[in-house]
């Protein structure tokens, strides 16, 4: 399945330090076929793929991430975003009743889910009812009727006699009465609905096996009669690389406002949904999954995502080491300030400006025991005096803030020539550094915290 080539293709990258250009080929190729091979469509592989490779190639290197799961951040992002990223809500009519017409192909699954989706929103405390526009097969008023007995729904349906339970209304009311016309009945069934005040209207309509000018117009003129606040494409997420045609074709001549993945309990894992909510720019909305009237799922982008990647545990694992990294990274410098040789100039003057930046801290240092004197050499620093030891250190070569040893009679010179300071101002910055090294190994000895080193004494 896509989750299992994935998760194959995630593992290669395990144990890499960093993502090298091959890496990256290797993997967008790896996903690409993936992709492919999940019948997720050509263009959508194409866009996807070459937004991951573009990505995991920039600079978007995080030191809180290894590169397996930088990868599988990326495409994760990705998949949330081609599936629409946010979760998107049914649109309630400010007048009620709310009209929602099903649309899609026979056999894709309608019928089965305006019974669930009459089913939730009975659940959600509104009042709902069906309408059985679908004339086309003998049967199918029959089906509907059994599936709004299931919801508890009422259903309305143009067959006299065929009592659907509850509140079936075997009849228009007063008058006329057809039993062929699908536009008429869909009318009429939303017509009723609003007398009977029911707040929601879900229609079923008729499908064909294949996409057909005469079901394609029939939809049309269902839509263009009763004016609907939704119109859900169902489709089976088991069909394939035929679902892109069949969504752009419906999309062409219907249109819809939302997509019904349908049977995602069986082997389809994402493609199709991949694909059709990419191609037509239409927000899944719910996924059908079994046959049962309780087997309905709002779409999460999110949520789909980790289904694909079949990752939820690796997902929130990035999560939290991108949480914690900022706590990963100061124990890390706590660890290099201990270690004297470690401290350079470069962490001398990074200190300081954290320092700088918590000038509010001051008295909260002062008031934890043992911390009193580091709030003295806090006062001490003020901001030009940060100023001057910046461009002290700036004038610095690299070899000499990583080896401040080394800075001799002559260096000093250069360094108080470099930075427009005096020569006994490199001193005392070199005196400071020493004690900043002092005061960490004390402070490492004695056990307590690694605090904040650099500070002018
Ligand atoms: P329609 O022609 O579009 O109205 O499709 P139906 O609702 O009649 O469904 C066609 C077949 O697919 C029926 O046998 C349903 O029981 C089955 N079906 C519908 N939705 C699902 C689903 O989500 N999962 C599974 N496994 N079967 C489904
Ligand atoms: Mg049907």
């Amino acid at each position: 399945s896509l989750s299992d080539r994935l998760t194959a293709t995630f593992k290669n990258l395990r144990g890499k330090g960093r993502l090298s250009e091959s890496d990256v080929n290797a993997t967008v190729r790896d996903i690409r076929l993936a992709l492919i091979d999940a019948d997720v469509a050509t263009p959508v592989v194409r866009e996807f793929t070459g937004r991951v490779r573009e990505r995991a190639t920039g600079a978007e290197v995080s030191a809180a991430l290894n590169p397996a799961q930088q990868v599988v951040k990326i495409v994760n992002e990705e998949l949330v975003s081609i599936l629409g990223g946010e979760t998107r809500q049914l649109a309630l009519a400010k007048r009620p009743p709310t009209v929602i017409m099903l649309a899609g192909l026979q056999g894709s699954g309608k019928t089965t889910f305006a019974g669930k989706l009459a089913r939730l929103l009975r659940d959600q405390g509104h009042f709902p009812v069906l309408v059985a526009a679908d004339l086309q097969r003998p049967n199918a008023v029959t089906q509907l009727q059994v599936v709004g007995d299931r919801a508890k729904v009422p259903v309305f349906a143009p067959e006299p006699g065929n009592v659907g339970g509850h509140d079936s209304a075997t009849d228009f009311g007063e008058g006329t009465r057809s039993f062929g016309d699908p536009v008429w009945v869909a009318q009429a069934g939303v017509g009723q609905a609003k007398v009977r005040q029911y707040d929601v209207v879900i229609v079923d309509t008729a499908g064909r096996l294949a996409v057909d000018e005469n079901l394609m117009q029939q939809a049309a003129d269902i839509r263009a009669a009763i004016q609907p606040d939704e119109v859900l494409f169902v489709i089976d997420a088991m069909i394939g690389q035929a679902a892109i045609e069949t969504a752009l074709a419906f999309q062409k001549s219907v249109d819809f406002t939302g997509v019904v993945l349908s049977k995602l309990d069986g082997d389809a894992r994402g493609g199709a949904a991949l694909s059709v909510a990419s191609v037509t720019g239409r927000p899944i909305m719910y996924a059908s999954t079994g046959e049962q009237v309780k087997d309905i799922e709002v779409f999460h982008p999110d949520r789909m995502a980790s289904r694909i990647l079949d990752m939820g545990d690796v997902l929130t694992l990035i999560e939290q080491a991108e949480k914690a990294f900022d706590k990963q990274q100061a124990a890390e410098m706590a660890r290099k300030l201990m270690d004297e040789e470690d401290f350079t100039f470069d962490d001398f003057l990074q200190q300081m400006a954290a320092i700088k930046k918590m000038g509010n801290l001051k008295s909260l240092l002062g008031m934890m025991p043992g911390m009193a004197g580091m709030r003295d050499q806090l006062n001490a620093l003020d901001e030009r005096e940060f100023d001057r030891v910046e461009a002290m250190v700036q004038s610095m070569t690299p070899y000499e803030r990583t080896h401040p040893k080394a800075i001799n009679g002559s260096r000093r010179s250069r360094i108080a020539g470099g930075s427009g300071v005096t020569v006994s101002e490199v001193n005392s910055l070199l005196e400071r550094f020493t004690q900043a090294q002092k005061m960490m190994r004390q402070m490492t000895r004695g056990g307590g915290m690694p605090g904040m080193p650099g500070m002018p004494g």
